[in-house]
């Protein structure tokens, strides 16, 4: 279903759910998904659609810009990398995939072999980064004197949360995605997630205690909304 707003078409799907009010996201397909109870009727859908259309135009033009973003895995082409960027370099010859300075060589003829090779690359630096930070953050808790235990990390690829943290099984899950941001705003995913190892909510203390681990967190934070 399609809707008029200031020149501009948006485009809106409705899924009908027990529920009592409406909800509404933007998701990454450019398309505004409605959740809604039976009773609301369609002209109560379109009229709350365009209370809100100033926000949900806001949100679609983020969608375009991050899909503007996207790397196209050509030779030559740049991926986001620990809030830089990394440049393509393919080779046609079998080789390992080597980082010299801000360029990955790769071995690759086509954009979809790149993002293979990239990603593997990706991971392996993943892995061995949060092994390192997770080891460093959870030095610095037991050095002030906190109990917590060395998280086991679990890398996941997730759409809506930077990491989780199951305090009773001293588990953290990490986003493989904030591998794109700064490494500042990934230590402050881990400081985030520890501190939920002595609060699990997000109380004052939790602040309290996270800002007194790590004073930068909310510079950091902000970047990752
Ligand atoms: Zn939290």
């Amino acid at each position: 279903m399609e809707l008029q707003y200031q020149g501009r078409t948006l485009t809106y799907v409705i899924n009908r759910k027990n529920m009592k009010t409406v909800r509404v996201r933007v998701k990454e397909d450019g398309i505004i998904h409605v959740s809604a109870p039976p009773a609301a009727s369609e002209a109560f859908i379109r009229r709350f659609l365009l209370e809100n259309a100033a926000e949900l135009v806001r949100l679609l033009d983020n969608v375009e810009k991050r899909k503007a973003d996207a790397p196209d895995y050509t030779d030559g082409s740049a991926f986001p990398h620990l809030g830089g960027t990394i440049t393509l370099c393919f080779h046609a010859a079998p080789c390992p995939t080597v980082r010299r300075e801000d360029t990955l060589h790769i071995f690759a003829r086509t954009p979809d072999e790149a993002q293979l090779a990239v990603r593997q690359w990706e991971i392996s630096e993943c892995v061995e980064l949060y092994k390192c930070i997770n080891r460093e953050v959870y030095e610095h808790f037991r050095k002030e004197g906190f109990e917590v235990p060395l998280a086991h990390i679990q890398i996941k690829e997730m759409i809506s949360r930077w990491g989780s943290c199951t305090a009773a099984t001293g588990r953290i899950s990490m986003n493989f995605r904030l591998m794109r941001y700064p490494i500042e705003s990934i230590y402050g995913v881990f400081y985030h997630e520890y501190t939920h190892f002595l609060h699990q909510d997000h109380s004052p203390q939790f602040y309290a205690l996270l800002l007194r681990m790590y004073p930068e967190y909310r510079r950091w934070d902000a970047l990752l909304k």
